[in-house]
């Protein structure tokens, strides 16, 4: 996977070394030589990370960095501090403001690659999120707000087989977050699985194999979401390419400092929570975009999805369908006799009714006002005109009680029926004959099903 990487450093001979090694990978790069131009061009090109040195005159890296997580238009770009080496202090203010990864200098080649390789993983997860969510905002299914999200608090599963190094971290952990620890590979699985918010992993422990239960977490459907933290020994760059490679998203070197681990912990629970927003609304947004509010039937957008499916598949050989297009006889009558809370009142009843008296695979769903239609896969003229037949009688049979009880009204509908026998109508012309039936239905009379064979 290629990526753009924003490289910022105000000494030139490291600027072009860097550009060097990327662009040799086939990274595409840019650079600035000084905080100011880093923020212009990160606002500007939107790069997928940015290698940002700490040391620079003026602006220093840790406020460039800042800046950079403040704005929402660069705030779910990864950034990369490049710190002098050893320089643990600089890492945990780094970490405070907001930097989402380390490398020291002089740069390692196979750590740089394995944390760009990594980062642009979580970049494409996080872009396709953001653009799911802009596409939400657009159709007007997403509400604007904006979640606080927050990096304390979170639920973290801690593995390790050591219960000395185990008791260590939990403490450190307690003070802002709930740990659990765990010693049991298979025990963690299952508890990671029951949803926690990061987990922790030695991968050093000897009772079970670290960078296994990592692949599992991550191949797992129900914890693959779950960020995980790797236990690595400082200079055991191997293990952590590797660890990195499989997807863990962040290491912690051993031995642990307090601070860093405080600070990796929440920076990896803020992400969590920010890909979770994300993945929330966007949920809520394809729920809200397909069902209709009055009823909870689908409505007609996911109803035409649906039929672009079902038309393609009877292009392939095809199967039968049958449509019906439904609509409540005089209406207007229930609005302007009992007014439009007592007509919201008798769709909703009728929707149930509906819904019902329809097969599991059928698909009933509110087409708009007081028309409703049934898509019927794999159902021939007659069946669904039966079917048909039993809503009717289902509907005329009792009357509606509305007001709570205090009112009951007697409704009636009016019903076209239109099947596609090998497929070789489109959707779109069985639903036009299912509707020109249903205007038969209404001018023969009401309260009737009228069926169209081709
Ligand atoms: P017909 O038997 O010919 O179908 O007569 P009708 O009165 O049912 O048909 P018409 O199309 O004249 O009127 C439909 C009415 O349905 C008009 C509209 O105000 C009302 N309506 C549409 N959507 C809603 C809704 O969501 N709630 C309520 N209460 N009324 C609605
Ligand atoms: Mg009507
Ligand atoms: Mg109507």
């Amino acid at each position: 996977m290629s990526a753009r990487i924003l490289v910022v450093d105000d000494i030139e001979a490291n600027v072009r070394l860097l550009e060097a090694k990327l662009a040799a990978e086939y990274y595409e790069v840019l650079t600035a030589g000084d905080g100011p131009t880093a923020l212009a061009l990160a606002a500007a090109e939107q790069p997928d990370i940015v290698l940002l040195d700490v040391m620079m005159p003026g602006m220093d890296g840790f406020s460039v960095c800042r800046r950079l997580k403040d704005d929402p238009a660069t705030r779910h770009i990864p950034v990369v501090l490049v710190t002098a080496l050893d320089g643990r202090a600089d890492r945990v203010a780094g970490l405070e403001a907001g930097a989402d990864e380390f490398l020291t200098k002089p740069i390692d080649d196979m750590m740089l690659f394995a944390r760009v390789r990594s980062l642009t993983r979580l970049k494409a997860v996080i872009d396709e999120l953001r653009e799911r969510e802009a596409s939400g905002r657009r159709m007007g299914v997403i509400a604007g707000a904006h979640a606080r999200l927050g990096g304390a608090g979170g639920r973290i599963l801690v593995v390790d087989d050591h219960p000395r190094q185990a008791q260590r971290i939990c403490a450190e952990l307690a003070v802002e977050h709930r740990p659990i620890a765990e010693t049991d590979a298979e025990k963690a699985l299952l508890t990671a699985r029951a949803g926690v918010d990061l987990v922790i992993v030695n991968t050093s422990a000897r009772a079970f194999d670290g960078l296994r239960l990592v692949a599992q977490l991550r191949s797992d459907e129900a914890s693959r979401t779950v960020p995980v933290l790797a236990i690595i020994d400082s200079d055991d760059r191997p293990r952590v390419v590797k660890a990195l490679e499989i997807g863990a998203n962040d290491i912690l070197a051993r031995p642990i400092d307090p601070q860093e681990l405080a600070a990796r912990v929440r920076t990896q629970i803020r992400r969590k929570r920010y890909t979770d927003y994300l993945r929330d609304n966007l949920d809520q947004s394809l729920e809200l975009a397909v069902t209709d509010q009055l009823t909870g039937l689908h409505n007609r957008r996911y109803m035409e999805g649906r039929l672009d499916a079902l038309s393609r598949r009877a292009g392939a050989g095809g199967e039968p369908f049958a449509c019906l297009v439904i609509d409540i006889d005089h209406f207007k009558k229930v609005n302007d006799s009992f007014g439009h809370q007592v007509g919201d009142e008798v769709l909703r009843e009728f929707a149930i009714r509906l819904a019902s008296n329809v097969r599991a695979i059928d698909l009933p769903v509110r087409y708009g006002g007081e028309e409703f239609v049934v898509v019927m896969p794999d159902t021939l003229l007659e069946d669904a005109r039966r079917i048909a037949e039993r809503i009717r009688l289902h509907v005329a049979g009792s009357p509606f009680r509305v007001l709570g009880g205090q009112e009951l009204l007697s409704v009636t509908i009016s019903i076209g029926v239109a099947a596609s026998l090998s497929g070789e109508d489109t959707p779109q012309a069985l639903l036009r004959r299912a509707d020109e039936a249903m205007y038969e239905a209404k001018s023969a009379g009401r309260n009737r099903v009228i069926a169209r064979a081709a």
